[in-house]
């Protein structure tokens, strides 16, 4: 059963429930009719022989017997007994011998020789002469007249059967056709490895509607395929990326050192190799903590646990934390602004654009965080005094590990251009947006936007 397809085991119950359905219709049928057959069957014995009493009479003492007296018609024996049990008129079926006492207007069976008989007796009394016993008897047969029908009816129902059967195969098979639509393409996007196929709804609409299980079946498959497909790509984007940020400094260590090797030993010399080696060495370190934390978020976002949340109460304590490192900070917090939110992604979020506006800002500069709603958003600024960003590389300081001045990372800053692209990641996680605005040399802003109660 297991190897069978399911359209071969639906037909087979379908098939099944159908035979079962003509047994029992068939068995109903047979014993209506076998009981409908023995009720007439008795009904035409108790006419015949109330009949045939009609035409028995006495004259002068005399049994007169009239024309009309019928001993033997359509299986029914009738006979005429005395009192005391002499016959006198009629006959038993050959070689039969019905040996049952008289009882008045009764219905009684009777087996000779393995085969049953109805015996039906009327007593006929008369004042002045003896009293007579009319007994009719006749073979019971169940099926009696009912069976040529019966047996058509057998016919049919089977016939019928196996014609539901067929139309039944060729229903299951037409509904379970999109299964191996579903199953082809799957099979492609397999041979194929190409995750950017999708089962073509458009064709399933065509064979049946629309909004049945196999096309829901069909279009959940399509998004997990959506979504594969974006993390794949993603994942070899970042891969890509990654390895590439690795490159630089890699190949200036083997630089160094095959440079400070090649010279004559040198006290100076080596030690500016060192230092360049420690610094690129310093920078693949801090990659290195950036890739992990990049990583790790990916992971969180997929875990985030969102809880209504109490930002301007959650802002105060993190900015009164981050006043002691950097003076600078001033801030606006309109308070009781309420979130949906994940708390330790949020904060990454806030420290991330506050560690940006002192990094990437001027030597005790400053920098301004302001927090309002606006209908059902919850809007937050931070503002620096700082270097500002070019119009040119505005929109790309989004872009995983792009940095509009990469040789600032070399100092007290230690970003790795991963900073930008998280807040991203968690402002669309929240349901809102960053964006930024920026003068060369007067300063950024960037606004965060979010969903708020
Ligand atoms: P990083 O780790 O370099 O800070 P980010 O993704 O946080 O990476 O930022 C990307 C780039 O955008 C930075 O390298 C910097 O050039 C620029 N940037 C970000 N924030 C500011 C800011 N407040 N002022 C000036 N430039 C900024």
């Amino acid at each position: 059963m297991k190897t069978m397809s399911i359209k071969l085991r639906v037909t087979l119950w379908y098939g099944l429930l159908m035979l079962l359905v003509v047994v029992v219709v068939f068995v109903f049928l047979f014993a209506l009719s076998g009981s409908l057959a023995r009720n007439e069957t008795r009904q035409r014995l108790l006419r015949m022989v109330e009949y045939n009493a009609g035409n028995l009479m006495f004259d002068d003492g005399i049994l007169i017997i009239d024309d009309g007296y019928i001993a033997f018609s359509n299986g029914i024996y009738t006979l005429v007994y005395a009192e005391d049990g002499a016959l006198l008129a009629g006959r038993l079926p050959p070689g039969v011998n019905i040996d049952v006492s008289f009882e008045d207007s009764e219905m009684r069976p009777f087996i000779f020789d393995g085969v049953t008989y109805h015996v039906y007796d009327r007593q006929i009394v008369y004042e002045t002469n003896p009293t007579l016993w009319v007994r009719g008897v006749q073979q019971i047969d169940g099926t009696e007249g009912a069976g040529a029908l019966l047996y058509a009816v057998l016919f049919s129902l089977i016939l019928l059967a196996c014609l539901s059967i067929g139309i039944g195969y060729l229903i299951t098979r037409h509904a379970f056709r999109p299964i191996e639509d579903i199953r082809r393409a799957a099979d492609d996007i397999n041979v194929g490895r190409d995750l950017s196929q999708r089962i073509s709804i458009g064709e399933l609409i065509a064979l049946g509607e629309g909004h049945d299980e196999l096309h829901r079946l069909a279009k959940t498959f399509n998004r997990m395929l959506a979504r594969l497909e974006d993390s794949f790509e993603f994942e070899k984007q970042f891969i890509s990326d990654a390895s590439h940020e690795l490159r630089t400094p890699t190949a200036v260590i083997l630089a160094q050192c095959d440079d400070a090797l090649a010279q004559p030993a040198d006290a100076d010399n080596l030690r500016e190799a060192l230092e360049v080696v420690h610094r690129q060495a310093e920078k693949l370190s801090r990659l290195n903590a950036q890739l992990l934390a990049f990583t790790r978020l990916e992971r969180s976002i997929e875990t985030a646990q969102m809880e209504q949340l109490d930002l301007s109460e959650l802002l105060e304590t993190l900015c009164a934390e981050m006043q002691l490192l950097y003076p600078g900070l001033q801030t606006d917090i309109h308070p009781g602004i309420t979130v949906n939110a994940d708390r330790d992604l949020l904060i990454r979020l806030i420290v991330n654009l506050l560690q940006n506006a002192f990094q990437h800002g001027k030597p005790g500069g400053h920098c301004w965080l302001t927090l309002r709603q606006e209908g059902t958003t919850a809007l937050l600024v931070i503002k620096d005094d700082g270097i500002g960003i070019a119009p040119e590389h505005l929109t790309k300081i989004w872009n995983r590990f792009y940095q509009v001045n990469p040789a600032r990372s070399n100092g007290e800053h230690n970003g790795a251009g991963l900073g930008l692209a998280m807040c991203r990641q968690i402002a669309a996680l929240h349901g809102g947006e960053i964006t930024a605005v920026s003068e060369l040399g007067q300063g950024s802003e960037f606004h965060s936007s979010m969903p708020a109660f």
